[in-house]
C-alpha cells in the first residue's frame, strides 16, 4: 500500500478522513452533531521528531479547542503521544500533552490518549495515570482487546483508582501489528478477550467507550449492558468516521450515546492505509483503478 501513488490513496481515504483542514473537522463534526452523534477530533500525525513540527501540531490542537468551543460543538479530543515525541523524551511529551489538557479543560471538555504500538503501552499507560491525577474526569485512555496484557492493565487501573469510579478506557481490538508473543492473532480469540475486557470494565466502575464496527461485539456488548442492568451515561459506543454508518444509525436509533472519531489534518497518509487494508474490497478498487483511470 506505502507504494500506492499518494494521489490514488486520497480518492479512497477520503470517506475515512473529514478533510486536510481544521475547518473540515468543525464541518463534518456539526453534521455529526445534528444527527445525535458526538465527535472526538483528532489531528493526523505521529512518530514526530522534529522540534517545530511538534510546535506546530501542539498550537494547531489549541486552536481545534478553542474553534470547538467557540462553535459550542459535542466534541472531545483524541491524542497520539508519539506526535509529541513520546518516545524520545517523555519529560517533554507529558508537558506537550499537559498543556492541550489544560486548555480542553478551560472549555470542560475530555481528553482521550489513543493506544499506539507496543513500544508505547507502558509509556502510554504512565502519561494518562499522570494526566488522570491532575485533570479527573477529563482524560481517557484506550486498551487494545488483542494484546495479553489487557486485563492486567485493567486490573491496574482500577488499583489505581481506588474506588474513585474515574478510569475510563476505550476498548478496541487494535490496530498495529504485533508479535504473538504478545498479541492474540485468532479473529474468534481477540473478540472472546474483547468481551471479557468490557465484562470486567461494567463489573468494576469503568467508563467503557465501545469501540468496534463489529456486529458480533455489539450484540454482546448490549447484552452484558443489559444483564447488568447498566445506566446510559454509563457507557458509550464508538465507531470510525466513513466506516459502517448504516449499522452506526441503528445504535443511535436505539437511544444508545454514539461519538465518532473524526480525523483531519494534512497527514492522512499513515492512518489511511491503515483504514484501507482493513477494508480488503478497497484494495481491488484500488488496483482496478490504477490500470482502468486514464
Ligand atoms: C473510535 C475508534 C478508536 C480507535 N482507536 C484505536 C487506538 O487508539 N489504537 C488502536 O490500536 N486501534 C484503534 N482503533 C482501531 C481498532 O483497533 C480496530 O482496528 C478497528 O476498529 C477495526 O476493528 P473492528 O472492531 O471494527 O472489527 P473488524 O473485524 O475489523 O471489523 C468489523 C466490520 O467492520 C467493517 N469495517 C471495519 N473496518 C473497516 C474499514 N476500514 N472500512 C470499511 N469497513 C470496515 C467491516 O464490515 C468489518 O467486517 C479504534 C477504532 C475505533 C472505532
Amino acid at each position: 500500500m506505502q507504494y500506492m501513488p499518494r494521489n490514488l490513496v486520497w480518492i479512497f481515504s477520503k470517506r475515512y478522513i473529514a478533510g486536510k483542514e481544521l475547518s473540515n473537522a468543525v464541518t463534518v463534526t456539526q453534521k455529526l452533531n445534528a444527527q445525535g452523534v458526538k465527535a472526538t477530533m483528532d489531528l493526523l500525525g505521529e512518530f514526530q521528531t522534529n522540534e517545530e513540527m511538534v510546535h506546530y501540531y501542539k498550537q494547531e490542537y489549541i486552536r481545534l479547542i478553542e474553534e470547538s468551543a467557540a462553535k459550542e460543538l459535542d466534541n472531545s479530543f483524541s491524542v497520539k503521544p508519539t506526535m509529541f515525541g513520546l518516545l524520545l523524551d517523555e519529560g517533554k511529551c507529558h508537558a506537550h500533552v499537559r498543556d492541550i489538557v489544560v486548555k480542553a479543560v478551560s472549555h470542560g471538555r475530555f481528553v482521550r490518549i489513543d493506544m499506539e504500538d507496543t513500544q508505547c503501552t507502558d509509556r502510554e499507560l504512565m502519561l494518562y495515570k499522570r494526566l488522570l491525577e491532575e485533570f479527573p474526569g477529563h482524560v481517557g485512555i484506550v486498551l487494545q482487546a488483542y494484546l495479553k496484557r489487557t486485563m492486567d492493565d485493567l486490573k491496574n487501573l482500577v488499583a489505581f483508582d481506588n474506588g474513585r469510579g474515574l478510569i475510563n478506557v476505550r476498548i478496541c481490538k487494535g490496530i498495529y501489528n504485533e508479535p504473538a508473543e504478545m498479541a492474540y492473532k485468532d479473529r474468534n480469540e481477540i473478540n472472546d478477550h474483547y468481551l471479557l475486557d468490557l465484562d470486567f470494565m461494567l463489573r468494576n466502575n469503568v467508563y467503557p467507550a465501545i469501540a468496534t464496527h463489529d456486529k458480533k461485539l455489539i450484540r454482546g456488548a448490549i447484552h452484558k449492558i443489559k444483564t447488568y442492568n447498566i445506566s446510559r451515561d454509563k457507557f458509550e459506543f464508538q465507531m470510525l468516521y466513513g466506516v459502517t454508518p448504516e449499522l452506526r444509525k441503528s445504535i443511535v436509533e436505539k437511544g444508545y450515546t454514539m461519538r465518532i472519531y473524526v480525523p483531519y489534518g494534512k497527514d492522512w497518509f499513515n492512518y489511511s492505509t491503515r483504514r484501507l487494508k482493513e477494508n480488503p474490497r478497497m484494495v481491488t478498487h484500488i488496483i482496478k483503478a490504477l490500470f482502468f483511470r486514464g
